[in-house]
Formats: C-alpha cells, structure tokens, sequence
C-alpha cells in the first residue's frame, strides 16, 4: 500500500488529528484537530512531511499518487463550499501554508489568495461584488506569490505601492481607491515578467502546485536552516503543506483579523488576551506594519472586540476555553471574522516569558487541569534564569528620568533589562556582537522579520518602534527569553542615515541604549542592574506578587520530585544566608582565599608569604587565625544543621602578592625591609604557569604552617557554633590532589588539628576531611585516594580545563569558533563535556565509591549550575552538586526535571 500523503479537514470532520505532529506539521495537526472538535474551521487538506521528504530527495518530484489525492481533497472543499477552484462564476481562492512538526515562527512562507486570476476579478466586478476587494485581493497574491514562489525581492513591491500612495496622497493601503489599485495590480505584473521572463500565471492549478513547491523548497531555504541549526533541530523532518479555504477579514469594515492567546503570554494573567485589526488580512497583525489594538477594552472601558464584534468575541472566548480544556496548556490562536463570522485559522502551544511559564503551571494544577509533575515538566530552567535576570537599579532609573534620559514607551513585549550598543539591522547586531570586548549589543529595528533571527540572537535585548505583542519581534524575544520592548511609535528609527531619534536625542550606531522589557520604557545610555523581584521576595521577603509565589510553588514541588541534593558556592555570611534562601542544603564550596583579600587582611596575607623566618610567618598566620575564625563561625551559623565544605588555600600564591609601583612599597614598608627585597621575592614566587604550578595541596605540603592555620580556624568556629546549640557539619576539602600520598599525608596533618582544637574545646564534632577530584590522575586512581577521602568533591572546571588541555584564561581565542564551526557542539565550560570529563567523573565516583562504601560525591564547579549537567550529574548517580546561590533554583529544578525524565527544555 502506497502511503496516505493528504489529510482533509473541516465541516466538522477531519482525516488526521493533533497526535499527528511528524506527519501533518503543528499547524496541520492543530487544524484537523479543531475541526473534529466542531470548531469553525475553514475546510482544506493538509500535504504530509512524507510528501515533502519525498520531494526533497527527489530533486522536486512528487511521490507517485499524490497528484491524484490533492485534485481528490480539493474537489471536496469545493463541493463543501459550494465554489470551484478557477471558476469565474463562483472562484474558490486558497491559500498555501507551511507547517513544520516544530513551530518555527516566520520561517517558511506562505501565499494567500490562489486560484485569483484576471479572468476572475473581471468576472467578479462585472457581477457586481466589490471592486475594491476583488482588486485588493488579487494585487496581494500577485505580491505573495511573486516574492514567496518567484523570488523577485518584496521591497520591489513595496516600491510600486508606495508610489501609488503618493500619487493618490493618501497614508495607507486602505484608503487605495479601485482604480488605483488596478494600476498596481497590472505594474505588479509587469515587475514580475520584468523580473522573471515569464507573466504571472493566470492557471489556478499552476498557482496550487507553484505555491506548494514553494513550501517545499522553503524548508531548505537559509533562515529555515539558520532557525534549526540555532535550535539543534534535525533537517530531516520536513514541512507539511496546508491548501485551506480563504477567508476575508478584509472585506469591509464588518472584517477583521487577529491573534490571541487563552492566557496573558507576557504575566500568565489567567484572561484571554489578544490583538486585532480590522479589514485587514493574514500577515498585517504580525507584521507589525500597523499596530493592532487589543481585543479589551481601554482603560475606560471604551472599544475592544466586545465592541465591535460581540457575538465573534464570545464565540472566541468560547473557543479558547474549549481549546485550552482540550490542550491542558495555554494556546496561541489566529483568527479572522468575515461580515460578522468568527473561523479558527490556528492553534498551537503558546510561547511565553519566565513568569508566564511559571504562573500558567500553577494556576493549571490550581485549577486542576494538570498535575504537579506536569507543571514541572512544563516549567523549564530557562523560565527561572529569565525571572532571575536583574532588573533596572531605581536609582539609577530615577537619575536618568530627572536628566531627560526616559525616552518614550512602548509596548513591554518581554521582560527583563537590557543596556547595549545599538545596531539598525540584524546583519550589524552579529558582527558587533561578534567583536571582542565591544560589549552588549541591542538590536533597533522599525520592525524585525525572519531574516534577522541571527542577529536577534546576538542581542541581548530587542526594540522596534512597530508592531504590536503578537509581532514577529515579540513572539520570538519572549522564546529567546530576550528582554524586548515593541511598538515604540515615538521612536524614529532611520536604517538609512543610521540614526535613531526619540525624546529629541539623535543616536548612532554603537551608542548606548537601555530597554525595560517590564515597563516598555527606553532609557537613553547603559543603567545598572540590580536583583529581579523574584530574588528580593526570596531573599528579604520584599514585595510579595503571584510571580514570586508561582516561582517558590513549583520549587517545592521541585523539591519534592528530585534525588539530587543541591548546595551552593559561598564564601561570606551573606552568601550563605542568600544560600540558604534560595533553597540550598548546605554549601558545596567555601573558598578560604577570598577571605584572604579583605582590607586588613591583605597585608597579613603578605607578610605570612614574604616572611623571612618561620617565626615571623607563625606571627603572621596567628593574626590571621581569629579572623578566618570568625568568618568561619558566621557561614556555620548561617547554615545551621547543614553541611559546609571549606576548601584550603588554593591558588599560586603569587596572586597575593603586589606586582611593584606603590603597593610594592606599602608592603616593603609594614614589614621594615627594603622593596627591593620585597621585589626581588615577588620575582622568585613568579611563575610560568600558575594555573599548573605551585598551589592547592602543593602548597599545603610545602608550607603546613597555612593549612594548619585554616584548619584551626575551621574547627574551632565549628567548636564554637556547636558550643553556641547550633548543629554544626564542617567538612575540609583538600584541592589540587592528584595522588594518594599527597592527600595521606594532609589528612593526617588535618585530623592531627582538628583532634587537638577539639580536646581543647571540650567538643566532639561530626567533621569529614575530603578531596576535590580536579586532576585527570586523581580521577584515575579514585579507589586508591577513596581511602583516605571521607568525601570526593569534582572541581569540573579545572578538570574540564585539564582534560582537554585548554586553558580556561585563554579559549576566547579559539573556542567561539570551535562551537561556531561544530568542532565542539557546545562550550565545555559552561555544559559539561559527558563523553569525556562525564565519563572521568562517573569512572571516578563509581572506583572511589567502590573502595570506600560511605563515600560522599558532589560537585563544585560552575556546571553544578547549568541544567544539561545537572542532569548528568543526576544520572551517574552523584549525592549533590553545589552552583552559585543564584542558579540554585534552576538546579533545584534541573535535577526534578531529570527524576521525571522530561529533558532541560529547548532554547525555542
Ligand atoms: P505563519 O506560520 O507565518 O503564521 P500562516 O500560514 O499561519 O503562517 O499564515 C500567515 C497569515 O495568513 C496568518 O495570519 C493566517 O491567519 C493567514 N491565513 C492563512 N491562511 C488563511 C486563510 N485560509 N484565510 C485567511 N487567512 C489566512
Ligand atoms: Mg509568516
Ligand atoms: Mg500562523
């Protein structure tokens, strides 16, 4: 049996349905889906991704029986509708959509209007239809089509369109007269046999197969691949085809077209929210050439659909309740109303900001239409970075509204604040964005379409001065998680002389502009950030709003699924306590060395290193006890009854010292010698390659006296909080080791500490000595250095950067272009590399656990925040990961998301 390659739908029926994705594309499977449920629907048939598989290998040949199936499918729709295709009496027009499985917004085409002829429109007009209608109709398919199928440049058209305009002095399309848009139609057809050699085709059928094709080819054509290539998407899939009925929402002021989501895709509100214009067709709404208005009313309650169209609007509140039961999620819907008449043209899953995704989900099992897992399967990490992004510092926004700076308002189309370098096109964004050391850039467009996916990419942030919340730029910012401010109608943005004017200010390329996603405004120059409300609520109970609570909700439900245990990084009582906030459960690494640099501490630090006697570094390193004491003592009590790992010295310790010039002389001067001294030890203590050289462990068994020091200090504080009532869990972590000897003998030198400071307090105390595990030996002989290791903790940044080789300082030179050109798939420093370092972390963890049965295994280095390694991490079975407090709700998330095996979720 030959396979099915076209699927019909509508009059209440359909062929396929929404479990059909692969095969009829989203929007094919959306549609049959609405129609079986009774939804108006305007008939048509859908093409399968097969038939355009097909047609890919094949260099452009149908499979066998497809032919016979479309003339089949369309003789339906036009039995349904009581027209022919092509014929003049009662014309059936089409149009030609694509429909990937995957929703690619913009990406592939699509043609409005088939089966218009010249024969048709006279037809029409000499029966007495609207003339103006029938002529608007046939100019847009002859620019659709000539753009979409024959190539010859939009803008082209855009020409012929803006003369008309001007001949007639009238502002928009609409106002065209009858006559005027004749002329257009016939100097259309001109620029297209100009163009392409050949008149456009007055035979429907030539029209049908020239548009399908179009599809067809679309799916290779460079943005499409630019769109999956940035979102890691097989090329094999294909797109289907959808021929549907056409439907006019400009056919007069009783018509509109619009799009709508079941529920706010900017906050999550729980309303129908939605844009529309009236007679206006298709692609005017997205766009973005007019800004659409919303289907509420105003603040004073005046226009809005209720208004204007009141049966259609709750026929369309109607429809989003049914559609959003059936789907269980939050739907993003095109219609059109045709003399008064709702039909459905789309549904799909909804893309949404960070607070949306989150409130969505709890509002949903609130209201019982999904359950707990569900909601975590829908929440994904990139949701929470967007909430955790920082927001405009108040200050610094107040200041620059007292100096003119606050330019206008547009429409806050996705949250969150961006400064950056301004660049007019997409093609600029990348270059600038590319450049080193530029800094951020931000994207300025009149509108965006398709083509600029690659530098909206780039951007960390997306204006346009057209345009409304469904327009190109908004619906892929809010995928991208990009802050995004559209329809900023004051804003005059001028690609041609390169400026940008608003508020009376001129702005060039490169010049610093701000945006706040949340509030719509733009700020002239950079601002600085500060923490989102979502951290402020956690952190200081500040300012409670149903984002913060929807965001701490689905933690604990988090919280609830998860294996993996999540600590944090933090080195000061304020971190800790940040930590703790944040949901930690216990801190993973303290680095000593930090502590190192305070203001009085410094110079201590330097004597200790620059003494010249052994007594003179004792004296130093006894000063230096009771302060590394106490900050000890604050992070144990911060994290009362929850483990603390403290790691020992760890760099070279010629980062410490005073690289000449004034320092240089201080130091001389504190410790009474000469700095030429002082110069000549720093010369000494110099290395060629720190990273490699003298410190972690090395440094410990070349100068106990440091790591005696730290240990003290450790146990005492620990002594101290436990004294206090507090239950206290410190760990000590030996770094850098690489073989059994080097952590044998600092063990030793470690219990030997902690024994004596706790018979002299009087304390016995739960304290477990450790290893990081950041050298590829140590991984390697993990069973031998188990024994002397109460627990492993993996420094993947430093293995990462010894495994492969790259030091970590230096891969901007050549690592952007490894990912670039697939050399590497993704950067190891940021995702953990699970062939390689993966695979030395899982032999290690599984060889040390084997050796010593009550071995702890966690990891430490910035990976522990990213939610691919999470999951790795999760599922070779580690106890914790440890990531800076705030990616510790991502985490937290992360590792729930691998417990229910649902993956990190896309980037799209
Ligand atoms: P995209 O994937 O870019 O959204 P669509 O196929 O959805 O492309 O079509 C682009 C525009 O044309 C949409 O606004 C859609 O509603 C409109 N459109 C498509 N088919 C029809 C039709 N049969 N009748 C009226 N409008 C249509
Ligand atoms: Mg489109
Ligand atoms: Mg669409």
């Amino acid at each position: 049996m030959t396979p099915k390659y076209v699927y019909a739908f509508g009059g209440g029926y359909a062929e396929g349905d929404a479990s059909q994705k692969p095969l009829l594309g989203g929007k094919g499977a959306g549609l049959a889906e609405m129609a079986r449920l009774g939804i108006p629907v305007p008939p048509g048939f859908t093409i399968t991704t097969e038939a355009c598989i097909h047609y890919q290998r094949h260099d452009g040949a149908y499979p066998d029986g497809l032919r016979e199936e479309v003339a089949a499918a369309l003789a339906r729709v036009e039995e349904l509708q009581g027209r022919r295709f092509g014929d003049p009496e009662a014309p059936l027009l089409v149009s030609v959509r694509s429909g990937a499985a995957v929703s690619m917004p913009g990406m592939m085409d699509t043609v409005l209007n088939l089966g218009m002829t010249q024969e048709i429109v006279a037809a029409r007009i000499a029966a007495g239809e609207d003339e103006r209608f029938m002529r608007d109709a046939y100019r847009r398919l002859l620019t659709m089509y000539g753009d979409v199928v024959l190539g010859v440049p939009h803008r082209e058209f855009e020409a012929v369109l803006e003369a008309a305009r001007e001949r007639e002095g009238v502002e928009t399309d609409p106002e065209l007269s009858a006559a005027a848009l004749a002329r257009v139609a016939e100097e259309y057809e001109r620029l297209i046999e100009t163009q392409t050699g050949a008149p456009f085709p007055q035979d429907p059928q030539e029209q049908l197969w020239g548009g399908t094709n179009a599809v067809f080819d679309s799916w290779d054509n460079q943005r499409a691949r630019d769109y999956r290539r940035l979102h890691h998407l097989s090329d094999d899939m294909g797109t289907a085809v959808n021929v549907q009925t056409m439907v006019f929402g400009n056919r007069g002021p009783q018509c509109a077209t619009g799009v709508a989501f079941t529920r706010s895709p900017a906050t999550g509100d729980a309303d129908i929210y939605g844009e529309y214009l009236v007679n206006a067709q298709g692609e005017d709404v997205v766009a973005g050439t007019r800004t659409p208005r919303s289907i509420h009313p105003d603040e004073h309650g005046r226009g809005g659909m209720v208004e204007e169209f009141a049966d259609a609007f709750s026929e369309l509140r109607a429809v989003a309740d049914t559609l959003e039961g059936h789907f269980r999620d939050m739907q993003d819907l095109e219609f059109t109303i045709e003399g008064g008449k709702l039909y459905m043209l789309q549904t799909r899953t909804g893309k949404r900001t960070g607070p949306a995704a989150v409130r969505i989900a709890v509002d949903m099992v609130a209201e019982g239409l999904i359950d707990e897992r569900e909601a975590l399967a829908r929440v994904e990490p990139r949701h929470l970075e967007q909430m955790l992004a920082p927001e405009f510092d108040l200050e610094e926004r107040a200041k620059a509204e007292a100096a003119g700076n606050v330019l206008t308002k547009g429409l806050p189309a996705g949250p969150g604040a961006a400064s950056g370098r301004i660049a007019l096109n997409a093609e600029r964004a990348a270059i600038m964005a590319a450049e080193s050391g530029g800094g951020p850039v931000l994207l300025v467009r009149e509108e965006t379409s398709p083509e600029d996916i690659v530098g909206m990419h780039a951007s960390v942030g997306i204006l346009t001065s057209r345009g409304g919340m469904t327009s190109h730029a908004a619906v892929v910012a809010r995928g991208l998680g990009k802050p995004c401010i559209v329809g900023a109608g004051e804003l005059a943005v001028d690609e041609g002389t390169g400026e940008v004017r608003a508020g009376g200010q001129v702005f060039r390329e490169g010049d610093f502009l701000s945006i706040d996603g949340t509030t719509g405004e733009v700020i002239a120059g950079s601002l600085a950030t500060r923490e989102p409300q979502v951290l402020r609520h956690l952190l200081d109970g500040a300012d409670p709003s149903p984002a913060a609570e929807a965001f701490t909700r689905v933690l604990e439900w988090a919280d609830g699924q998860r294996r993996l245990r999540v600590r944090a990084n933090a080195d000061t009582p304020a971190d800790a306590r940040a930590a703790r906030a944040l949901g930690a459960q216990g801190i993973g690494l303290c680095r000593t060395e930090h502590m190192f640099f305070g203001e009085e501490r410094i110079a201590l630090v330097r004597s200790m290193i620059l003494a010249s006697d052994a007594a003179q570094r004792e004296h130093a390193l006894e000063l230096l006890l009771p302060m590394q004491q106490a900050d000890f003592e604050g992070i144990f009590q911060a994290m009362e009854g929850f483990p603390v790992t403290v790691r020992l010295l760890d760099p070279p310790l010629h980062e410490f010292l005073p690289h000449g010039g004034k320092a240089l002389e201080e130091v001389a001067r504190d410790m009474g010698i000469d700095p030429e001294q002082v110069a000549e030890k720093v010369a000494i203590l110099s290395e060629v390659n720190p990273m490699l050289g003298h410190r972690g462990c090395r440094l410990g068994l070349t100068a106990p006296e440091i790591y005696r020091m730290q240990s003290e200090a450790i146990v005492r504080a620990a002594c101290v909080r436990q004294k206090a009532g507090d239950r206290v869990l410190p760990e000590i972590m030996i770094p850098l080791v690489g073989t059994e000897a080097e952590l044998a003998r600092l063990r030793t030198l470690t219990a030997e500490v902690a024994e004596r400071v706790q018979r002299e307090e009087g304390v016995e105390l739960d304290l477990l000595i450790g290893t990081m595990i950041e050298v590829p030996r140590a991984a390697l002989v993990a069973d031998r250095i188990a024994r002397h290791a109460d627990f492993f903790s993996f420094g993947t940044n430093d293995l990462t950067q010894m495994t492969y080789g790259y030091s970590r300082d230096d891969v901007g030179r050549f690592l952007p272009q490894y990912v670039e050109q697939g050399i590497l798939p993704f950067d190891p420093f940021a995702r953990l590399d699970p062939e390689g370092v993966g695979e030395l972390v899982k032999m290690a963890s599984e060889k040390g656990r084997a050796a010593n049965g009550e071995l702890h295994v966690g990891i430490c280095g910035e990976h522990g925040g990213d939610p691919h390694s999470v999951e790795f991490f999760d599922q070779v079975g580690l106890d914790y990961v440890s990531c800076s407090p705030f990616r510790v709700p991502v985490a937290r998330l992360a590792a729930a998301r691998s417990t229910l095996g649902v993956g990190q979720g896309g980037e799209d």
